[in-house]
């Protein structure tokens, strides 16, 4: 991953910030105040106490025995962890006007993240390439890094997070295109089951022109490090 590459684009956008039309980007975030509040909305409701209660059920239930030292407050722990895990932070998204007419590619590469999978609730954790083709208007480069945050805080299938990343992103910010491939190792695979240590998993969301234009779409997937 190249992280160097990001800070340096991050601070850009910063001055991109700065240099926006205020009323506009009042204006753009007024047009996204929906969204993320309805985004905001579906954060659960996190009941530690009950979550204690059951996780120290549970590890009775398979023969771990809570009395031993180190294990005593095992539950509790347990508790906060998945709640850490299932808790997203609020999003809010800010796109600014594409003034400079800005008519390529943008990518974050390399984005980390992690979540757990649904099925087995084991973690599964691995790299995001998020990207768009700008038309009206542009997004700060970090939100892209928090839109897979945001979709990863919940139990997920890798195939529903791809695409509720590239969903969210085509309708807050009307670019062109948008593209996102996730490259990720499931611990229920490496570590049980069949124990294919080292495998991993790639899935990929394309709309728009990234879809429907083949040069855009291979442009994508060579500037995201993926062969098409
Ligand atoms: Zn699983």
């Amino acid at each position: 991953m190249n992280w160097s590459a990001m800070t340096h684009e991050l601070t850009l956008d910063e001055a991109d910030l700065a240099e926006a039309d205020l009323a506009e980007a009042e204006l753009a975030e007024a047009e996204l105040a929906r969204p993320a509040q309805l985004l905001a909305e579906d954060a659960p409701v996190i009941d530690l106490p009950t979550a204690e209660r059951a996780a120290a059920q549970f590890l009775a239930a398979l023969g771990v025995r809570l009395d031993e030292e180190g294990l005593s407050e095992t539950p509790a722990r347990m508790a906060r962890a998945y709640a850490e895990l299932f808790g997203p932070k609020p999003l809010r998204l800010t796109t600014f006007p594409n003034t400079e007419g800005y008519d390529e590619l943008v990518i974050a590469r390399g984005i980390p993240f992690r979540t757990v999978c649904e099925h087995h609730l084991l973690p599964f954790s691995g790299v995001a390439q998020v990207g768009y083709l700008p038309s009206e208007r542009i997004l700060g480069l970090s939100k892209l890094a928090r839109l897979v945050e945001y979709f990863a805080a919940r139990p997920q299938t890798q195939e529903r997070l791809t695409k509720q990343v590239a969903d969210y992103l085509f309708e807050c910010v009307h670019p062109l295109g948008a593209g996102v491939v996730l490259e990720a190792e499931h611990t229920c695979m490496t570590l049980r089951g069949v124990r294919a240590v080292g495998a991993t998993t790639v899935t990929s969301t394309l709309l728009g022109s990234l879809r429907e234009d083949p040069r855009s779409r291979a442009e994508f997937f060579a500037l995201a490090g993926m062969a098409a």
